[in-house]
């Protein structure tokens, strides 16, 4: 591999920093010695209504089990609203940006706290109890934040289905965690294109009754205006419920280990889990990542461009912002509408001083090259965040030189939905950056690499990734399968939690995550992560995007299968084919030689943007009869297009 640049940091990055380096060593040093003084210290950011008195109470092993603060009781929506009122009721809490760039809306903490009181007592109204679950599936609107807030003030639990799903899709979520009260809007709006949230909540609550859950009660929000249909007794609307009640409603008293929300997986690499997440170990750790990692301070304008139906959102959107009494941006539209300057127009716009987004976004916006962004200033920008997938050397580059102007550290979060927080990261005042590595762990987090038999690799290795012990913001259990969830996640190395992504940790300590385990590909007996081959792919200035999957192979056991994506007018040829498989050995080197190079006008994606690669290996083996869960799919359209021009043809 070609040499790895350190991007030291900058003094202007230190200059203010909450965290720099000799502090990241002693935290860190002191959090996995002593988890229990620690998080018993860090528990103390949130407030609590009964102060616990006990902190950590986890095992690995067995039937597992995770408790954090476990006797403490607290709420949520007390902690990201009330606590703040006195000091900053009229600062603003959430800053709206609509798909029309016209559209926009500040909402106070004042205002936040009676829209969420409100809604509460709407659900109250309708007999909604503490540990009912409620169906969120919005567009990015502040009422998806009411929504998710007013469950936790009354003790139901969230399950937001993301809003780009399927009605098969959200039928399946609903049953799943048999959930009867629903909250959506008439139509959402991306790209300025209307999405018939209410048609599909309507079809999904057919399928949810055939397969035996009946939805009483769908609070609907009109945002569009658009014609919807309308089932009475069944169907409200939001804003004619909210004048009918009170606009105070009293917090419930929740225990730290009370269900906070269910999340399903993105559902890459199959059916998608019920991750579930509780109160108060959840909170502390996303309020706590939140401030550290993007070094928030008073008064910043943060934005993550995530949606609130991914755990980005939850966590990085709504309660941790909120919790830390910050001002956060919701964005409604997509990154390319009305042009390919909007981000960056946005930023400029509100003066956003924190920018957090995915490589798939990135990736997007380099392919209509450096003007769209050139043209506008970014000047307010302090922090630019990545995650969702290895951001590949090449688009952090990108990210860093011409978003940042070489001036702004980038943090590379890798984490999980069932993390509930970051877990592996730079801080920007204390850590020296290397392009396309998430490179150390946050406070309390101990990475550990094994090899496909769990013999556990020291020093600079190559394994698989597990972490040894619990943070207070892991998932405790598969919502309704405490038995899948022990399968899942600690079956695999015993007394280890599993994350099922390979990881490398060069001489430096520094990790950097190669991809899916499942997606390791073994060439003659080497062992290749897919993110390394993609990488040199998109290296190359003719090449957009890429994937790569293994295929077997009868001499080399596996063979390299790459679907390229090119650069917007660039023409697919028989000598670019050539020149991509030299430029891979070049970097990489003749081992990484891709066999087989498919070139694909489009990727099949999840709904959040990663690519779905057990879809490629299925086409790339010539078996695509049978491809599996494909409910999360983006565009079912464009695996048609990959199917016919296979190279594998038999
Ligand atoms: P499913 O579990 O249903 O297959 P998923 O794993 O895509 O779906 P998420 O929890 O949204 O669902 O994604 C977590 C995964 O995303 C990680 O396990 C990792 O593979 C990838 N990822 C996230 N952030 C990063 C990052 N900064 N660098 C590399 N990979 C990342
Ligand atoms: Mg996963």
């Amino acid at each position: 591999m070609s040499e790895v640049k350190i991007h030291r940091v900058q003094p202007a990055w230190k200059k203010n920093a909450l965290i720099d380096n000799d502090t990241y060593l002693k935290w860190y040093a002191d959090s996995v010695k002593n988890p229990d003084k620690f998080w018993g210290k860090h528990g103390k950011r949130i407030d609590w209504f009964k102060p616990f008195s006990k902190v950590k109470n986890t095992s690995f092993d067995g039937k597992v089990s995770i408790k954090w603060f476990e006797d403490g009781e607290t709420n949520v929506s007390y902690n990201c609203i009330d606590r703040h009122l006195k000091k900053r009721g009229n600062q603003t809490a959430i800053i709206w940006e609509g798909d029309n760039p016209y559209d926009d809306k500040k909402v106070t903490y004042n205002e936040l706290y009676e829209h969420v009181c409100r809604l509460a007592n709407v659900m109250k109204k309708y007999g909604v109890k503490k540990g009912d679950r409620v169906t969120i599936y919005m567009p990015m609107i502040p009422e998806a934040a009411y929504a998710m807030l007013a469950c936790t003030r009354i003790g139901a639990i969230h399950s937001i289905v993301f809003g780009g799903f399927s009605p098969d899709a959200l039928a399946g979520r609903i049953d799943d965690c048999k959930s009867t009260f629903v909250i959506t809007a008439d139509e959402g709006l991306r790209g300025g294109k209307p999405i018939p949230l209410k048609e599909n909540t309507d079809k999904a609550i057919e399928i949810a009754a055939k397969a035996g859950t009946k939805v009483e009660k769908v609070v609907v929000v009109r945002r569009t205006g658009g014609k919807v249909g309308w089932v009475a007794g069944r169907d409200v609307w939001y804003h004619d419920e909210i004048a009918t009640v009170k606009g105070d409603c009293k917090p419930e008293k929740m225990k730290a280990e009370d269900p906070l929300f269910i999340l399903y997986t993105s559902g890459s690499t199959g059916k998608p889990k019920g991750v579930l997440h509780t109160t108060a170990g959840y909170l502390v750790y996303a309020s706590m990542t939140h401030q550290y990692v993007f070094d928030y301070h008073d008064g910043d304008i943060y934005w993550c461009t995530a949606d609130v139906g991914w755990v980005t959102g939850h966590s990085y959107i709504v309660y941790g912002p909120l919790a830390n009494g910050a001002t956060t941006l919701m964005f409604e539209g997509v990154p390319n509408y009305p042009s390919q300057s909007r981000f960056w127009e946005v930023i400029d716009k509100h003066k956003v001083n924190i920018f957090y987004t995915a490589p798939t976004a990135l990736r997007a916006l380099m392919g209509a090259g450096d003007e769209p962004v050139k043209k506008t200033s970014r000047k307010s920008l302090r922090v630019l965040g990545s995650v969702g997938e290895p951001i590949n050397p090449e688009a952090w580059q990108w990210y860093f030189n011409v978003v940042g102007n070489g001036k702004v550290p980038i943090v590379d979060t890798w984490w999980q939905t069932e993390t509930g927080g970051i877990l592996i990261t730079p801080l920007p005042g204390a850590t020296d950056l290397k392009a396309g590595s998430a490179t150390r762990p946050f406070f309390g987090v101990k990475p550990q690499l094994v090899d496909g038999e769990g013999k556990v690799l020291e020093g600079a290795a190559d394994g698989n990734l597990c972490i040894t012990d619990s943070w207070p913001g892991q998932m405790r259990t598969v919502y309704g399968d405490h038995e899948r969830f022990v399968q899942t996640y600690f079956s695999t190395y015993k007394g280890k939690y599993f994350t099922g992504d390979g990881c490398r940790r060069d001489a430096d300590g520094y990790y950097w995550i190669t991809g899916r385990v499942d997606d390791v590909i073994n060439v003659s007996g080497h062992r290749m992560g897919t993110a390394e081959v993609e990488s040199a792919l998109v290296s190359h200035d003719k090449v957009s995007e890429a994937a790569v999957v293994g295929y077997p192979h009868d001499i080399k056991g596996q063979g390299i299968y790459s679907y390229v994506t090119l650069m917007k007018g660039v023409e697919p040829t028989e000598e670019l084919r050539k020149e991509l498989v030299a430029h891979v050995r070049k970097e990489i080197g003749a081992i990484a030689t891709p066999d087989k190079i498919q070139f694909a006008p489009g990727l099949p994606k999840t709904r959040s943007g990663k690519i779905m690669r057990r879809i490629l290996r299925k086409i790339a083996e010539d078996d695509f009869s049978a491809l599996g869960d494909t409910s999360t799919l983006a565009d079912p359209a464009v695996v048609d297009d990959l199917i016919a021009n296979r190279q594998n043809k038999k």
